[in-house]
């Protein structure tokens, strides 16, 4: 009998002094925590300005938010990762980006001042910052047939997105995309774009779960996560339904 290998995935924390509004960054001690309960270990590794560094050995990529000054600051420093990211997204490495980070997985972002930063230009959307800020909770119903249906969150954006990709969730209440057209976020093979901030994974485990297992599928073949005891976690979920419920 052979020993049993141990899982273990690279998760690649974008940015994180730089894009982390409302406490993006949980996200990533989340998705090591769920990892480590299953006793699968987990490489958090910060990628910041000062490196240079090669993200081909990266299983899940986790891009938060920032303002606008950040987004200024970062944008032209990634795009020299442009082919990486690329080659490692159509090889369905697992991305999850938030807000300013979906942002610049597009074509530009207008900022408020009317300044155009290029993206990476992975896909064919753009965002233009329009007056009036997009804030509140938000309830979507997600596209990825996950149980529960629901998504919850909190979103805090100027940037209005328009695209023709699969939406990550339809709005149920709240803005989502750009406030018109009813969808919110994106989603390309492994990456996912969202306006959901902060706490997102804790809230929705559910979705957590998911960009595990796609990561240990593409890694390992894995075909089912163990379950794990997640009251507390649906009853933060369930205290964002309730607020839109009163
Ligand atoms: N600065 C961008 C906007 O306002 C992104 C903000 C964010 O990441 N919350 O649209």
């Amino acid at each position: 009998m052979g020993e049993e290998i141990k899982m273990e995935l690279n998760i690649f924390h974008m940015y994180p002094n730089l894009l982390n509004l409302y406490g993006d960054g949980g996200n990533v001690l989340c998705l090591q925590r769920r990892c480590e309960w299953r006793g699968i270990n987990t490489n958090i590794i910060d990628f910041t300005l000062n490196q240079e560094q090669d993200l081909s050995e990266g299983d899940l990529f986790f891009i938060g938010g920032g303002s606008d000054r950040s987004q200024n600051i970062v944008y032209p420093h990634i795009l020299k990762y442009k082919n990486q990211m690329e080659n490692l997204i159509e090889d369905d490495a697992v991305v999850l980006a938030i807000c300013g980070g979906y942002q610049f997985l597009g074509e530009s972002y207008i900022d408020a001042d009317g300044n155009q930063l290029p993206g990476l230009g992975l896909f064919d959307y753009y965002t233009q910052s329009e007056e009036g800020r997009l804030i509140g909770n938000i309830i979507t119903e997600n596209q990825l047939k996950l149980k529960p249906q629901t998504l919850v969150g909190f979103e805090n954006h100027g940037g209005r997105t328009y695209h023709d990709f699969k939406p990550l969730g339809v709005v149920k209440k709240g803005y989502g995309n750009n406030g018109k057209d009813g969808k919110e976020g994106m989603v390309y093979k492994n990456c996912i774009g969202t306006y959901l901030h902060g706490p997102l994974l804790p809230k929705n485990p559910h979705l957590a779960d998911y960009l595990i297992l796609k990561a240990l599928t593409r890694k390992y073949g894995v075909k089912d996560l163990a379950a794990l005891d997640d009251k507390l976690e649906y009853s933060a979920h369930e205290k964002v339904m309730k607020l839109y419920s009163k």
